[in-house]
């Protein structure tokens, strides 16, 4: 049987062994943590539980396809309840919005908050669905660095459409031509952060993900994220993929060009395939020292990092949903000072995910769980412990003004991630959550393909590759990875 070794329990990296397994591939998975999920993993502090990473879960059927081509019902492995209300939305001005999932609902929501119209909201809506249906199948579904994909009439089609996709000019002021009121505005231009990009840079084809999240719905795990990699673990283990965790890879070894196998703990484990699920910075770094690694592709601007506080609550907020957004006053001047002064804005946007309000045991009776994270630069040697400490200060001020309370007394225990952690605990480098930003127009085409030119039987799965991050496309670089191995 030939040897599949995947480096990294990343959503991908399991993916990818899925995958290969199923393929016929003898598949064995080394990760450098104790434990899978790299990013979507989990943090349990004096009776709270957190889901570490990821907390919006869009595209689940990228989830169950694993289970179905493995012949499982994923239903007895996973379920998810689809968010009636997507996010509450909360503005310095005390407008609330509510992102109905219902596109009725929300455009009559934005129509009755602010003063843009239900008809305005459908128009910006029909052309997030069209960027989408003219994007899918060049930039997401199919490697972009391979000639047969430019031979397939669904790409060639799109390929004549590509005009219509909105790339010449910045998501900020595409939406100001759809919409009239800056909180409209600032509503959709949030949409460039689910990929750790800049509104105000990302070519307005990122308006697609709108499309994404109202056209397919966004979702509850049950039992949190962190199901999502458990139950892809059970499923990987039961189809005979083998975990070795606690097992960093120390090398990748080749010979004439093609993969021989990988080092680990100082020993040389033969292999056919190789995945890397390690930010493809540091496979090229600390993998494949004698390789000339393609600075240019390296090189590019990296995406967006956070800073993020997990706070047990001593009570419960009513008004609160499971995902909530407190608004800057002035969104330009935020993303400036990230991405421009590479700092933390004095009134950054606050997101506060509560798993609790659908999953009562994340925290103690009349208790909630705040996972509390702010957008913050990827990590270029900034004083971190001294913006930890200043951003803290001005996170409780501003959501005790708007929730009118004295946060800091409820806050009952604490642990903090920044870029520098997020970097020491899933080798991302420089923490950033994405891999590269989306921020200028050729973004896409100069991400890291799934494969390497140099070295056969060496692919990438994960955030830091083609098509890019966040689950979904996590979940696809590693179906492109198996559709390349065909
Ligand atoms: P990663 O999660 O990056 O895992 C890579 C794994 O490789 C790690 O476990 C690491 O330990 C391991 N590894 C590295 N080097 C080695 C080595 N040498 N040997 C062995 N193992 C190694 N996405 C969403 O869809 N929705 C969200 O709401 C969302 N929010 C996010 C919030 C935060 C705070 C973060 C950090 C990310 C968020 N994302 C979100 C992005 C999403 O988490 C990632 O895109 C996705 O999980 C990346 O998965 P991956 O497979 O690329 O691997």
């Amino acid at each position: 049987m030939p040897k599949a070794i995947i480096i990294g329990a990343g959503v991908a990296g399991i993916a990818s062994a899925i995958r290969l397994r199923i393929k016929g591939y003898d598949v064995q998975v080394f990760e450098s943590n104790n434990h899978p999920g790299g990013k979507l993993s989990v943090i349990n502090i004096n009776g709270y539980r957190f889901d570490a990473g990821p907390s919006l879960f869009t595209m689940p059927q990228y989830v169950d396809e694993l289970f179905l081509l493995a012949g499982k019902n994923p239903r007895q492995y996973f379920n998810y309840t689809k968010l009636e209300v997507v996010c509450n939305y909360f503005y310095e001005d005390g407008t609330m919005i509510s992102a109905f999932s219902d596109q009725e609902k929300l455009a009559g929501e934005i129509a009755a908050k602010t003063s843009d119209t239900t008809e305005s909201v459908n128009r910006f809506l029909k052309n997030s669905a069209r960027i989408y249906s003219i994007t899918n199948h060049v930039f997401l579904e199919k490697s972009l660095h391979k000639l047969s994909t430019y031979l397939n009439w669904n790409t060639i089609k799109s390929i004549f459409q590509l005009g219509k996709i909105d790339s010449l000019r910045t998501m900020a002021l595409a939406n100001k031509s759809f919409f009239n009121d800056k909180r409209t505005q600032q509503f959709f231009n949030r949409y460039a952060t689910y990929n750790g990009s800049n509104p105000y840079k990302a070519p307005a084809t990122l308006n697609v993900i709108p499309h994404l999240e109202q056209h397919y719905g966004a979702y509850f795990p049950d039992g949190g994220m962190y199901a999502i990699t458990l139950s892809l673990v059970k499923l990987a283990e039961e189809i005979g993929v083998r975990f070795n965790f606690s097992s960093p890879v120390e090398k990748i070894e080749y010979s004439n060009d093609k993969v021989t196998g990988v080092v680990v703990g100082g020993k040389t484990l033969p292999a056919d395939i190789i995945v890397s699920n390690m930010d493809v910075w540091f496979t090229y770094k600390r993998l494949l020292r004698n390789v000339i690694a393609p600075e240019k592709m390296l090189k590019q601007e990296r995406s967006s990092s956070a800073l993020i506080f997990y706070w047990g609550i001593s009570r419960q907020f009513p008004v609160l949903d499971l995902h909530n957004i407190f608004f800057s006053n002035d969104y330009e001047k935020e993303f400036n000072s990230i991405w421009q002064e590479q700092t933390v804005d004095e009134d950054p946007t606050i997101y506060v995910n509560i798993s609790s309000k659908f999953k009562p045991d994340d925290a103690p009776p009349g208790c909630e769980n705040w996972f509390v994270m702010i957008n913050v630069p990827s990590n270029s040697g900034q004083d971190w412990d001294d913006l930890i400490a200043v951003s803290r200060r001005h996170i409780i001020a501003k959501l005790s003004r708007m929730l009118n309370v004295n946060l800091e007394s409820l806050i009952t225990c604490e642990e903090i991630l920044d870029p520098r952690s997020i970097e020491e605990k899933t080798s991302s480098y420089q923490g950033s959550l994405y891999g590269t930003s989306s921020n200028n127009l050729f973004a896409a085409f100069l991400r890291h393909a799934n494969f390497s030119s140099q070295i056969k039987g060496l692919y990438f799965a994960g955030g830091s590759v083609h098509p890019g991050g966040g689950i979904p496309l996590a979940l696809l670089s590693a179906k492109i990875v198996s559709d390349l191995i065909n």
